[in-house]
This record gives C-alpha cells, sequence and structure tokens, in this order.
C-alpha cells in the first residue's frame, strides 16, 4: 500500500536511513497522481537515494518511475513498500530546483511531476510499454475448455497472441482485433492464461562509454615489454608501440583485442572505461570574427547597466535596439564579463535552430566553453551537452526555452533574445512561461535577466517602463556604423486590384525585384503561408475541402499533388469529383510559398529561386543547408514564411518584399496588431544590413492600419502607444498589460459533451467570478476560433480581470468542481500566448 503526504511540507531534507519514510512524486501524466507518495529506501545501498534522484518505485500491480522529493519520520500504520532502485545515477534536481519546480506547478496549473520533468536530462523519460503475453503453453484445445464456450473475444486473444509467439503490444493487439483487449485480457489473467505485463522503456539517451587502452607502466618498461614480445607476441609488440606514440588513451576498438586483453592481463596497459562526448555538427555561414569589436558608446552603456545590476546582486535589464544595432554583441560582451566572475550564462533563442548565424558567432567567441540544446541534435548529443552544463565543463547553454532549466551551477545571467516571440511559452504541461521562469530563476540566484528585442512585447516594454523592482530599459536606437534602416513602401492591393492588377506582385514589386536582380544583388519574399495554396475548391458549388478532423481548409501541395491539413498534418488526394455537388472543375486559390517560388521563377528570367518553409526543412540540417546556399550566392531569391524573418544578416539583401501583410491582422487574438506589427519590422530588418542600403515594399489591403504604417515608419513607440489605447478601450477588464487573462480550454470528440461541458463549465466560472469581488469579466464559453482540431471539439473560456491571482483560482476552482473523469479534457492555459 502506498499513502498520501501533503505536499505542503516545505521542508526537503533527506534521509534514507533504515526505518525512514521517503516521499516520491510518481513519473506520470494525470492529475489523478498528483501527491507524493510515501516508500522505504530500497534494501540495497539506501545511501544514492537523496533529493532528486529519479527511482522506480512499484505502485500497483506496476512498476513506475519517480522523483524523491522528500523523507519523514512519520511512519504511516500500514505496511510501506520498498523503493525499488535508482533509474540514474546522479539526482536530477537539487533542493532550488525542486522549490522551483513547485512554484512552477503552483504557477501554471500543473502536476509537481509534470514540472519535475523539466529536470530529467534529455532522453531520460521512460514510458510504460504494455504487452500482453501468454502464460501457459498448454495446447490450444486444453485453453479452449479453460475459456468455456461463449468468450469469443478471450479466444481471438489468445490466437493473436499465438500468432505472435506468446507477445504483443497492447496496441498492436487492438488493432488486430479492432477492438480494446484489456477486458478479455483480465478475465485470461485471472484463469492464468495470458497477461498484461507492463515495463519501462529504456532511455532514449545515456552517457556513451568507451573502452579505453593506457600505459600502466613506465614508458622505459613498456619499451622493454615490446622489444620482448616482439617475436613471440607482434601484434601485442605492435599495440605497445601505438600506444607510445599515441602517449593519449587510445580506444580499445582501434586495437586488436586479443593483444590488449593479454597486456591487461600482464598488467602492463590498464583498460578503463572513459565517457565520449558526442558533439553536435555544427555548419556557420561563413568565417565568423573572433576577437571583440571595441563596443559603440550605446554598447559600452548597455554593458555598463548590466554590470551595475551584476554588482547589486541580480535584477533586470531590457535591451530594446533596432536589428542590426549591436545587441548580440552586447550578449557575447556580457557574457565575458559574467565568466571572469565566475559565473555562469544561459542564452535563450527562440528556435534555435533557425540562427545558424547566431550559434556560429558564439561558437566562434567562446569554442568549447559552450552547449548547445535545442531539438535539431540527437538525443545523444542533446544528452552529453545537457551533461557538460551540469558538470561545469561547459559554463555557457545557449538553447531554446527548455534551456531556462540548464543545469548549470552558480549562475550569473540568462539573456532572452527576441523576448516578444511566442515560442517562449510551451504549449504542453507544464504550460509555462519560459520568460516568468527566467525571472523566478534570476531572482533566486542573485542573477540578471537580459532582455533583448527590436520590437519588445507590449507586456515587457510596459513593466519595464513602470520601473517595477528597479527593472532598466537600455536603448541602441541606430544601427551599427549608422547604416540607415531601409525605407519601408506600402503598396494599397485594393489600387492594384482597381486597375485589374490581382497578380501575386504589384507593378512596384515586380520592377524593384527586376531592378535588383539586375544589379546582382539578392531578395527575399516573405509569405505566411506555405504549400502551393491555401484552399481547394469546388468551382461549381464554391464547396472548400477541409480536414475532417479539423476545422481548417485543406492546402494544395504541388510537390506531391495531395492536399495537407497543416495542423494534424492528415494528407488526402485531391478528389476529381467535389463531394458536394459531382462537379469536376476543382481549382485551387490563394497563394503559398510554394505557388510563389514558382511564379518567381516563371516571371523572372534571371532569378534563381530557393524556398524555405516547413516543407523544405522537414530534415535535419536542411535549413543551414538552405541558407548557405543563398549565402554563397547559389540562389538570389529567398521564398519563405516567418521562418526566414529572424536572424538573417546578409550583406547583398538589398530588397524584401511582403507579399501579403495582412494574414495576422485578422486573428482572433488580441495580440493580432502586435504579432503583425513585430513581424514587419522583423522582416523588413533584413534588408540593407552592410553597407548597401535596402528597400522593402509591404503589399497590403489595410494600408491604414496602425500596426502596418507603425511597422513602416520603424516607429515603435508610436506603435506601442497606440496599442495601449487600443488596449484600455475594451469594453469590461482591460486586455494585458493593464490586467491578465486566462484561456480555460474544453475539448471533447464529441461534440455534443463538449458543449455541454463548456456551458457547465461557463457557469461555473460565471459564478465563482462574482463570488470573487475582483471585477472579472468573462468570455465565452464560445468555440475556439479553431473549434475542431486532430477530430476534437474544442471550446474556450477566458476571464479577465486585474487580479491575476483572483483570476487563476476562479479558473482552478471552476474546473476543481467537475467530476474527476471530466477534468482530463479540460485545462487552464495561465497568461496565453495563442488564442486560437
Ligand atoms: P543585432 O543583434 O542588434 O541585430 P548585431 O550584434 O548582430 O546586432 O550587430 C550587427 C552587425 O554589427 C554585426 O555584423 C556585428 O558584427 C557588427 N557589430 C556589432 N557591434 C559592433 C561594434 N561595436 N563595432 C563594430 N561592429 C559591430
Ligand atoms: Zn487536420
Amino acid at each position: 500500500m502506498t499513502s498520501e503526504v501533503r505536499r505542503d511540507s516545505k521542508s526537503h531534507h533527506l534521509d534514507a536511513r533504515e526505518g525512514a519514510v521517503i516521499n516520491v512524486i510518481v513519473d506520470q501524466p494525470g492529475r489523478g497522481l498528483d501527491r507524493a507518495f510515501s516508500y522505504l529506501p530500497p534494501k540495497s545501498a539506501p545511501e544514492r537515494i537523496e533529493i532528486g534522484s529519479y527511482v522506480l518505485v512499484p505502485f500497483g500491480r506496476r512498476q513506475l518511475p519517480g522523483f524523491v522529493v522528500g523523507s519523514t519520520d512519520e511512519q504511516p500504520e500500514f505496511a510501506l513498500k520498498r523503493i525499488a532502485g535508482p533509474l540514474l545515477d546522479d539526482p536530477v534536481f537539487n533542493e532550488r530546483q525542486l522549490a522551483e519546480a513547485e512554484w512552477l506547478a503552483e504557477e501554471y496549473d500543473a502536476t509537481l511531476g509534470d514540472a519535475l520533468r523539466c529536470y530529467l536530462p534529455p532522453g531520460s523519460t521512460r514510458n510504460i510499454r504494455r504487452r500482453a503475453v501468454m502464460l501457459t503453453d498448454a495446447p490450444l484445445a486444453t485453453i479452449r475448455q479453460m475459456i468455456g464456450g461463449r468468450s469469443r473475444k478471450q479466444l481471438e486473444v489468445v490466437e493473436a497472441l499465438r500468432a505472435a509467439e506468446g507477445e504483443m503490444s497492447l496496441d498492436a493487439l487492438k488493432s488486430k482485433l479492432g477492438s480494446d483487449p484489456t477486458s478479455a485480457l483480465r478475465s485470461l489473467e485471472d484463469k492464468r492464461i495470458a497477461a498484461i505485463r507492463r515495463d519501462l522503456t529504456p532511455p532514449s539517451a545515456q552517457l556513451k562509454v568507451q573502452r579505453f587502452a593506457s600505459l600502466a607502466q613506465s614508458r622505459e618498461a613498456v619499451e622493454a615489454e615490446a622489444i620482448a614480445r616482439a617475436i613471440r607476441a607482434p601484434r601485442q609488440a605492435e599495440t605497445l608501440r601505438r600506444l607510445l606514440v599515441d602517449q593519449v588513451p587510445v580506444k580499445a576498438s582501434e586495437l586488436n583485442a586479443s593483444a590488449v586483453n593479454a597486456l591487461a592481463r600482464d598488467g602492463v596497459i590498464t583498460v578503463e572505461e572513459l565517457a565520449v562526448r558526442r558533439a553536435p555538427e555544427e555548419a556557420g555561414l561563413g568565417e565568423e570574427a573572433r576577437v571583440a569589436p571595441p563596443p559603440t558608446p550605446e554598447q559600452a552603456e548597455a554593458l555598463e547597466v548590466v554590470g551595475q545590476t551584476f554588482d547589486a546582486g541580480g535584477g533586470e535589464v531590457l535591451l530594446h535596439g533596432v536589428t542590426g544595432s549591436g545587441k548580440t554583441e552586447v550578449y557575447i560582451q556580457a557574457i565575458h564579463r559574467v565568466l571572469d566572475r565566475g559565473r555562469t550564462a544561459i542564452v535563450m533563442v527562440p528556435e534555435i535552430s533557425l540562427t545558424p548565424q547566431l550559434l556560429g558567432r558564439f561558437r566562434a567567441r567562446f569554442g568549447d566553453q559552450l552547449a548547445v540544446m535545442h531539438s535539431a541534435i540527437s538525443a545523444g548529443e542533446r544528452f552529453d551537452e545537457w551533461h557538460r552544463a551540469k558538470t561545469g565543463d561547459a559554463q555557457i547553454v545557449v538553447g531554446a526555452r527548455s534551456a531556462v532549466f540548464a543545469p548549470l551551477q552558480n549562475l550569473g545571467l540568462i539573456i532572452i533574445d527576441e523576448e516578444h516571440e511566442r515560442a517562449y511559452k510551451q504549449d504542453r504541461p507544464p504550460r509555462y512561461d519560459a520568460r516568468t521562469v527566467a525571472s523566478q530563476r534570476c531572482r533566486a540566484e542573485g542573477a540578471v535577466l537580459l532582455l533583448g528585442s527590436a520590437t519588445p512585447s507590449i507586456e515587457t516594454y510596459w513593466t519595464f517602463v513602470e520601473g517595477h523592482h528597479g527593472r532598466r530599459i537600455v536603448d541602441l536606437p541606430r544601427r551599427i556604423d549608422d547604416r540607415p534602416l531601409p525605407g519601408v513602401e506600402l503598396i494599397d492591393m485594393r489600387a492594384e486590384a482597381k486597375l485589374g492588377r490581382t497578380g501575386t506582385f504589384s507593378a512596384e514589386l515586380a520592377a524593384a525585384l527586376t531592378d535588383c536582380l539586375d544589379v546582382g544583388n539578392q531578395a527575399i519574399l516573405f509569405l505566411n503561408r506555405r504549400g502551393f495554396s491555401t484552399f481547394v475548391m469546388c468551382r461549381e458549388c464554391g464547396f472548400a475541402l477541409g480536414c475532417e478532423d479539423c476545422s481548417v481548409s485543406m492546402t494544395y501541395h504541388y510537390g506531391d499533388k495531395a492536399m495537407q491539413c497543416h495542423h494534424c498534418d492528415r494528407r488526402e488526394r485531391v478528389p476529381d469529383i467535389c463531394p458536394s455537388c459531382g462537379g469536376t472543375d476543382i481549382g485551387f486559390h490563394g497563394l503559398g510559398t510554394e505557388r510563389v517560388a514558382d511564379q518567381v521563377e516563371r516571371e523572372f528570367p534571371d532569378a534563381r529561386v530557393c524556398r524555405m518553409d516547413r516543407d523544405t526543412t522537414s530534415t535535419k540540417g536542411a535549413h543551414g543547408t538552405i541558407l548557405r546556399q543563398f549565402a554563397s550566392r547559389q540562389c538570389n531569391v529567398l521564398v519563405g514564411t516567418q521562418m526566414i524573418a529572424k536572424g538573417l544578416d546578409l550583406p547583398d539583401v538589398t530588397l524584401v518584399g511582403v507579399l501579403n501583410a495582412d494574414v495576422g491582422l485578422n486573428r482572433p487574438d488580441f495580440r493580432a496588431a502586435e504579432h503583425t506589427f513585430q513581424l514587419l519590422a522583423q522582416v523588413a530588418g533584413r534588408a540593407g544590413r552592410a553597407n548597401k542600403p535596402g528597400r522593402v515594399f509591404v503589399q497590403t489591403y489595410n494600408p491604414d492600419n496602425y500596426a502596418i504604417t507603425r511597422a513602416a515608419e520603424h516607429d515603435y513607440a508610436g506603435f506601442y502607444q497606440d496599442e495601449l489605447s487600443r488596449r484600455l478601450e475594451v469594453r469590461g477588464s482591460p486586455y494585458p498589460p493593464f490586467g491578465h487573462l486566462l484561456a480555460v480550454h474544453i475539448s471533447d470528440e464529441d461534440e455534443d459533451v463538449a458543449s455541454a461541458r463548456a456551458t457547465k463549465l461557463g457557469h461555473a466560472v460565471r459564478r465563482l467570478a462574482a463570488r470573487s469581488g475582483g471585477e472579472i469579466s468573462v468570455g465565452g464559453p464560445a468555440p475556439a476560433p479553431l473549434a475542431k482540431l486532430r477530430g476534437r471539439f474544442r471550446w474556450i473560456i477566458v476571464p479577465r480581470g486585474l487580479d491575476r491571482d483572483a483570476l487563476r483560482q476562479v479558473a482552478m476552482q471552476a474546473v476543481e468542481e467537475l467530476p474527476a473523469k471530466d477534468r482530463a479534457n479540460v485545462y487552464v492555459d495561465v497568461d496565453p500566448v495563442d488564442m486560437m
């Protein structure tokens, strides 16, 4: 039996004496297990159990992985089971991290198990594999008798299992039978015919160790041995000579195995297991300078502020600098100063695989002091990089949002580049915002948080303008060497349409592209949509083909002549006849990157096009390859989605065209204008980065919209003011930054169940909101903008108010009131960034 322990026992000491009770959080998703369970220490090596140990524990009929979070002396009245043993050699978190995880779980309505999983080394998660197994090899006739006449299902299970040599995964069995075999298996288990066996999958990554041979005696002695063995055992002599020449441990696999064994037995050499590092491959875009340029006066000022904040024991600095103003250089020099004082640093970037240039610069300046953590490297590489940070081999971690949990000791600085990016919010449990976690971690460790952006998020900028908690802003208003920001021209596509021009390219953009290519420069064309067309429609009845599982239209991909859903990746052939009217005239509408690339090639004879979007970058390293093609001028026009909007700094790019600036404006999201402004400012920043001036053309149907005009004027301050007043104007509670909001998501495979549950939850939220007295206005329940996703119907409730804690309490309590089985299909997203 296991027992429940309250989670509020804040003391995290641990005592693994015989008789002590160890508290373990099991590593399993789901609210039902969100509490600590008690165990006795393992029989063997109890001293290896510490706070943060990742252990295997018996749990009901299963064995589960779990995290050790503490111990008590209180003996429960019933007998406790023992921890089976550790799954990893070292603890995965310490007491500071445990406290952080407790905060994380509380703050983002996650289980403590979900939060603690953030600290596991990459590739260590162990999943439970359920397999059906035969328990007997009795003849079929005997088994038939044991089952009895009426259980056809049980007999089918037995037959399937026998065909699979007595064992198969539950999923395979389920699909073979076409129904859930669990209850049949339970009956078979009672009769001792078959059972479900649960075991853990092995970790997908761990330290890679190899055997290395080295000399065990002095060089003179070994030389003598080599001579003595030259005739009798020439392979041994050869092995010794190799070791004498190399002077470092040599991989045993490169040597003759029997010679190595004999020499080790004789005590001439030693063989030991050493960890080998799997270093991620990196290809920069060119030679990067290894030395620091002297900082400009503005950069010096920024470094001074960071230094003062550091000396004051930590704090937060916002580096607001236009693209090309030297922010990255400030990051690098700030890290140097922190390392000089014996501290370490984390650098977060929105999606690191998209920024080979940034990584190249950091590598050139910091070499092996750097560990990188991102999804584009293999599990083994990721594990090794994590380990180097943990052991202090690396002092700087560069990575995506999860790098905020990097196991560095003595943290002195966290940098968040492109602070405004949505990628810093995690969209699965725990649904944390890495910016908030970073802020929390810096406070706990007395470190500096340095946020950088050309277009800070409205909420971040507001807290810095208000100067809460001594936060400071540093401006880098000019580009390095006073290179001008590119001129941005807005093209009114309504006027173009009136003149009968409805093509992809306006007359101005077409002319500018021709000129640009004529003089041998490069251009970037930016579009929000990948694929060939954005929808497939019957020209006879207007029916648009949609995804069966998601409430969106399918996108046509010319390359593989198929329609694809961009939400669930379902692929389908384009039908010959319309499923609605039986018509045969099916056409493709709207623009995707694939079609634009095709059009550029046909309409501009000098163009050599490369395309970058999720389709062309799905394989490892493809992103870098495309960028290198463009950087080395194998192609002169780069067509792409937002992937190309950031981090690219190429001297010959003098033209940037934004084909449809309006796509994001109409999203049902209160940050739609902000995102449009940020994206346009980023894209525009790609032009004219070196000594050639750049031009930017923005095609839009909304040339008067403030997000578009302010971006064209490079006017962040103006946009900030416009946006603040718009957010104040709404009825009810104001939007962030003045107030807070959260999103309660409800979903179900059954349309009616989803809507009934949403209605019920909506009532509860409104009732609790009214009672809280905290001026909460409740939006919804309403079908989510993406009303159906992967076969599930989705609803959303959005409470807004001034008091963030009151909001969280209302939402969480409303969810608590639901029956347990409904709660699994509901979640609360605190500080949501994706309102779809
Ligand atoms: P940002 O990160 O703001 O886009 P970068 O740090 O990439 O700006 O700087 C833009 C360009 O200016 C880069 O090519 C960089 O090498 C160069 N640069 C940055 N700081 C200096 C400096 N102090 N002196 C000379 N060149 C600099
Ligand atoms: Zn879909």
